[in-house]
């Protein structure tokens, strides 16, 4: 397992399947996991999961394939698709090497009052074992009629309902995006149908990891989710984020860092400096983003030459608004350099 401190090193090294048939497989400790992911975040990529050891242990993990129970509510889609984007490992990988889907609205084949059965039965049949995974917010207003995922005897079942129902039957509940972590979008001013995180539903003693961002990156879910089936619950923030991927802030990492602190700030859009007048975002917004970078690990927000908004605060989007406009200089990280 030497070679796993080295991931950088690990992945040289071409190593076939025949070779693990003739030798015992060794499971990467949780420290060495940790590690494998904080180096994804050098700019690597998730796919160093993949890497036999890992693949193994996952499929011994798995031998059961844990079902996860996928419920969307207020949002647009977005994280999953993020998810069905990624690429190391594929979308295919996930689903038939590492889970079981047993419900998700937007790409199963099931509708209307088949899948509505198959929730219920699944949900019962591995109450205490599922994975719960939200996408998005959670309208609560009115009895939350603002948003329902399906019908049951001829009456509406609320995300509201649903959540409050698959909660507390779940073995862990992932809330997926700024929607499902806080509210995110459908929860900005003047938020008309009350929506809310799972967290503010189910209360802060539910066991639920949040994994922010608008969307969520690919490989904070399938990092988490292997985290999970290998070791449990990952070390959490006192937001509920796994550190392992937003323990830093986008300005610690920042390529433009040098710039800030030489007091080079760019006064508009495609001009070198840091972006922090542009209204960069970056300073309060913890996330590896600019380490794991978006796409595959192609581009990322300020690489592409625009400012943090902020996404993954769980404030998201009312606290780091307006997108455009300079934070207050109180707010300007320690060891500002001053305005020219
Ligand atoms: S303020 Fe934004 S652009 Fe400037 S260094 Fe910090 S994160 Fe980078």
């Amino acid at each position: 397992m030497e070679e796993l401190k080295n991931p950088k090193a690990k992945l040289s090294i071409e190593v076939s399947e025949s070779d693990f048939e003739k030798e015992e497989v060794m499971e990467p400790t949780r420290r060495e996991f940790l590690k494998l992911c904080a180096a994804s975040a050098a700019g690597l990529g998730i796919s160093q999961l993949y890497i036999p050891q890992v693949l193994r242990a996952l499929e011994r993990a798995a031998v059961s394939n844990p079902p996860v129970i996928w419920i969307q509510g207020a949002g647009d889609n977005g994280c999953l698709v993020s998810l069905l984007n990624t690429t190391h490992p594929t979308i295919a990988e996930v689903l038939f090497k590492i889970i079981s889907l047993q419900y998700n609205p937007t790409i199963m084949a099931g509708a209307g009052k088949m899948a509505i059965s198959h929730l219920d039965t699944v949900s019962e049949k591995t109450k205490g074992n599922f994975i719960l995974v939200v996408e998005g917010a959670i309208p609560t207003k009115d009895g939350g009629i603002y948003c329902t995922i399906g019908q049951k005897n001829g009456k509406h079942i609320t995300m509201l309902e649903a959540v409050k129902d698959l909660g507390p039957k779940a073995k862990a509940i992932i809330a997926l995006g700024a929607c499902a972590t806080h509210g995110g979008i459908p929860a900005g001013k003047p938020n008309p149908t009350g929506a809310k995180g799972v967290r503010d539903v189910l209360g802060k003693a539910a066991p639920i990891i949040n994994i922010p961002g608008c969307p969520a990156h690919p490989d904070w879910f399938v990092g988490t989710l292997v985290h999970l089936l290998m070791y449990g619950l990952p070390e959490l923030d006192d937001q509920a984020r796994p550190k392992m991927f937003f323990a830093d802030s986008i300005h610690q990492n920042c390529p433009n860092y040098s710039y800030y602190m030489e007091g080079q700030f760019a006064s508009k859009f495609g001009e070198k400096g840091c972006l922090i007048q542009l209204g960069c975002k970056g300073p309060m917004t913890y996330s590896d983003c600019p380490l794991r970078r978006w796409n595959s690990g192609v581009e990322w927000c300020i690489g592409a030459g625009a400012p943090c908004i902020g996404c993954c605060s769980l404030g998201f989007p009312d606290e780091v608004s307006p997108f455009y406009v300079s934070l207050p200089k109180e707010l300007w990280p320690e060891k500002q350099t001053e305005l020219a």
